[in-house]
């Protein structure tokens, strides 16, 4: 089609400008069309919430502001997404309101375009530990160093994400949002920093238990999008929930 031609060469025009002369970009507001180079894989493309999607042939660089696509208590009031809640949420907890509110940032997620088993298996940070489909990040197992999410579900929004004191907006459990409206239970949810990808906490009509999982929260078959199998994460509804004794693979990177 014409206008999609169009599209790509205004897309690409803005890859080539970039490459000659971009800093960073600190005025992304509103999650867009994310600007994908050409060469990117095809799966990547699913991350809708991304400004833009890069390639090196060894990373995939993904920019996100890391704020959610959809309606939050912890939005401003003025805000458009914002929308009030109460009443039960994640784990059946009486929902209590953190302190805190949504902030954008300029994350920068570099994830191995052939993601690897790793040797040593590293931990995890209390920080973004992979990307969702609408670039909101992953957060790990834990409220602080080696304290469970116990006191933190209650806080959990209307779609089971909550801020940082910083503003930093992450999910740590299922992204109620994301399996519910955009995809499915059983979809590809996001990405690891390691490369390997998410999947949500269903398979074939089956939920999937920690049981079923390795000790990184993980297993090996063949996937919608990966028809020749892959290791990939599950997230269950029981502590570890996304990840478990940390990355099955070596992480790549991410600043914000
Ligand atoms: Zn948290
Ligand atoms: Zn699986």
């Amino acid at each position: 089609m014409k206008s999609s031609k169009i599209n790509a060469c205004i897309k690409i025009s803005v890859i080539a400008l970039c490459l000659l002369g971009c800093k960073k970009d600190s005025t992304q507001a509103v999650i867009d069309t994310p600007v994908v180079q050409v060469t990117v894989p095809e799966i990547y493309k699913k991350i809708y919430g991304a400004s833009s999607i890069t390639s090196d042939g060894t990373y995939i660089t993904i920019k996100t502001t890391g704020m959610p696509d959809h309606k939050s208590i912890y939005y401003n009031a003025t805000n458009s997404l914002y929308q009030d809640f109460s009443g039960t949420t994640y784990g059946g907890y009486t929902f209590k309101k953190n302190p805190n509110a949504v902030v954008g940032f300029n994350y920068t997620f570099k994830i191995p375009v052939n993601p690897q088993v790793a040797a040593v298996h590293a931990p995890t940070a209390l920080a973004a530990i992979g990307v969702s489909l609408n670039g909101v990040p992953f957060y790990n197992q834990y409220a602080g160093p080696n304290q469970p999410l116990t006191n933190e579900f209650m806080s959990f929004d209307q779609y089971y994400g909550h801020p940082t004191a910083n503003g930093n907006y992450h999910y740590h459990v299922e992204p109620l949002y994301l399996t519910t409206v955009k995809a499915t239970k059983s979809s590809l949810l996001g990405f690891l920093l390691d490369g390997f990808p998410v999947y949500g906490t269903e398979e074939n009509g089956v939920k999937v238990t920690n049981a079923m999982l390795d000790a990184y929260h993980g297993h090996t078959h063949s996937t919608t999008e990966y028809p020749n199998g892959i290791y990939h994460y599950h997230i269950t509804d029981a502590d570890p929930y996304i990840n478990g004794s940390g990355y099955y693979g070596t992480p790549g990177t991410v600043t914000q």
